[in-house]
């Protein structure tokens, strides 16, 4: 006997089975409509499943206040090795004018540029950026590494740091270099703790002349664990295999996370931004208690509004109670186009703006065909415009000192 449902899923009446239709019709051809191999395998890297959902789609060109992109990198070291910045001369991703350009109409009051490197570099990035143009740019030092074999390397460093705040370095970046690839004899040998002791007079530097710390260390937990089918960014760490901090004698995101809270429990009166959330986007209660426990933390968003915005009800909690010490900042660069999560466009701070400032559902959180980091999407937090102005500017105003 032919039921009802078999009746009009052979007439391709039911949602779902549409090829049916123009087959003859009955139970029997429904049987037969399949080959019975299945559908050809599909490549993951093919794969773009397009969302059927209808939900509100806001644009948000402009922030709805003035921001300072905490996070950017305008400039870069002309040479390193096995992961360490070797050399002051600057490579430069973007002209000023293209760059105030993209500023202007996305409402961009000032980019701080982390990665301007010391010495003769550090001079030039400052002279053709800030200088040029006055409050539109802001540019940090970061520690040269070549001489830190040197005994009285502490000293010297420390001492840069002053010579780099009278050059117009307005902080102090720290990539995850330390922690992650500099070595005892900088490129081999042991790696160098976050908190080695070496380093002190530096971090204490900082808090005397009253400039921040941005500081990277350690990556998305799922960079510690094996590139294969469980992992969540098997995709990102198949396209960069280096991004795997998995096995050889890589310490452990909570190693890493240890020494960095170590480090910043021993200089109390210097500023800290733990940058990328905290370096711990997916576990926002870990960051808290870190944010809890040291005063003198501050975190920006940069490249984690994929983790933020998959996660909407934590993280509009963690923006109520931290609203205070959270910095806007993407991870900009310009021309990254290998790195859709932080190229330097339009696009990428609209998505920024879309999550901060709407309750849009499931879109987006990079300007990709595939989503870069991890198959997901996100939701928008809608926060209240006194939330808004403290993160898009005044805490990073504040730290910077405007
Ligand atoms: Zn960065």
């Amino acid at each position: 006997m032919i039921t009802r449902r078999q009746w009009l899923y052979g007439m391709g009446l039911i949602a779902g089975c549409g090829t049916q239709v123009g087959r003859a019709s009955g139970a029997a051809a429904a049987n037969e409509a399949l080959p019975a191999t299945g559908p050809a395998p599909l490549e993951l890297s093919q794969y773009e499943p397009r969302s059927m959902l209808r939900v509100r789609e806001s644009r948000v060109e402009r922030s709805r206040f003035p921001n300072i992109d905490f996070h950017t990198h305008i400039s870069g070291s002309t040479k390193s090795e096995k992961g360490v910045e070797l050399s002051a001369d600057r490579e430069y991703l973007g002209t000023p004018q293209e760059l105030l350009a993209v500023m202007d109409r996305k409402n961009i009051r000032a980019m701080v540029n982390l990665t301007g490197g010391y010495e003769r570099g550090l001079a030039e990035a400052v002279a053709k950026y800030d200088r040029a143009y006055p409050g539109r740019f802001y540019t940090f030092t970061e520690p040269s590494y070549s001489g830190f074999k040197e005994p009285n390397y502490p000293t010297l460093q420390a001492q840069a740091i002053e010579r780099a705040h009278q050059d117009g370095a307005r902080g102090l970046k720290i990539l995850k270099t330390l922690g992650l690839y500099l070595r005892e004899n900088i490129t081999s040998g042991s790696l160098v703790k976050i908190d080695d002791a070496r380093f002190d007079p530096m971090w204490d530097a900082c808090g005397q002349l009253n400039i921040p710390v941005a500081i990277h260390i350690s990556d998305p937990i799922a960079f510690f664990t094996p590139t294969d089918r469980f992992n969540e960014r098997y995709e990102e760490l198949n396209n960069h295999p280096d991004w795997s901090f998995y096995g050889g004698d890589f310490p452990s995101n909570a190693e890493l996370i240890a020494a960095r809270n170590r480090l910043i429990a021993r200089h109390p009166k210097t500023q800290f931004v733990a940058v990328h959330v905290g370096n711990f986007a997916e576990d926002l209660q870990n960051v808290s208690e870190n944010l809890d426990r040291f005063p003198n933390m501050s975190v920006d968003l940069a490249a984690r509004v994929g983790e933020l915005g998959r996660q909407p009800v934590t993280a509009r909690k963690f923006f109520d109670k931290y609203q205070e010490r959270i910095l806007f900042g993407t991870d900009a660069t310009p021309h990254g186009d290998d790195y859709p999560q932080q190229v330097f466009n339009d696009q990428l701070y609209e998505i920024y703006y879309r999550f901060l400032e709407t309750n849009d559902e499931y879109f987006d959180y990079a300007p990709a065909k595939i989503p870069p980091q991890g198959r997901w999407r996100i939701y928008g937090i809608d926060l209240p415009d006194s939330i808004l102005r403290k993160v898009y500017f005044e805490n990073a105003a504040r730290l910077l000192r405007l």
